[in-house]
């Protein structure tokens, strides 16, 4: 790990902030990597070090083939924001869906999200898809 952006041209952006050294003998540095972009200081950068270095990221990854998936298996779990204009309050709902088997069940919060996400209150988190065809086993929507 670095702690600078690790896109080369980093410098070549010129920004104010980017100058150091002392008067006469000025330079452009590269900026330190984000927390948000991790290893870059901005998409920018990223995009940039991308555009040189994809080919040799799809190398080290690995290529795969076409993926499919079956319409009877693809379960998820929609949130949906519920205002009520009556109390002012809003209640988020859930429903487990298949749309291949026309289902759109209402499922409850506790079902639809992970403990960790109730705790942060990430209301509109779901449980994933493969979660979500567990659930629709556990229900006897699915076997
Ligand atoms: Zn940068």
């Amino acid at each position: 790990m670095s702690e600078w952006c690790q896109n080369k041209k980093c410098p070549e952006k010129k920004n104010q902030n980017q100058i150091r050294g002392s008067k006469g003998a000025k330079y452009y540095q590269s900026n330190k990597s984000s927390g948000y972009y991790k290893y870059w200081c901005s998409m920018g950068c990223r995009e940039q070090w991308w555009q040189e270095h994809t080919d040799t990221c799809m190398n080290a990854v690995g290529f795969i083939d076409k993926q499919v998936l079956s319409l009877d298996d693809a379960w998820f779990v929609e949130y949906q924001y519920n205002w009520n204009s009556d109390t002012q309050e809003h209640n988020p709902l859930y429903y487990i869906r298949n749309k291949n088997r026309s289902v759109k069940q209402l499922i409850t919060r506790e079902q639809a999200q992970s403990p960790e996400d109730i705790a942060r209150d990430y209301e509109y988190r779901t449980i994933d898809d493969t979660q979500a065809r567990e659930l629709a086993i556990t229900l006897g929507l699915a076997s």
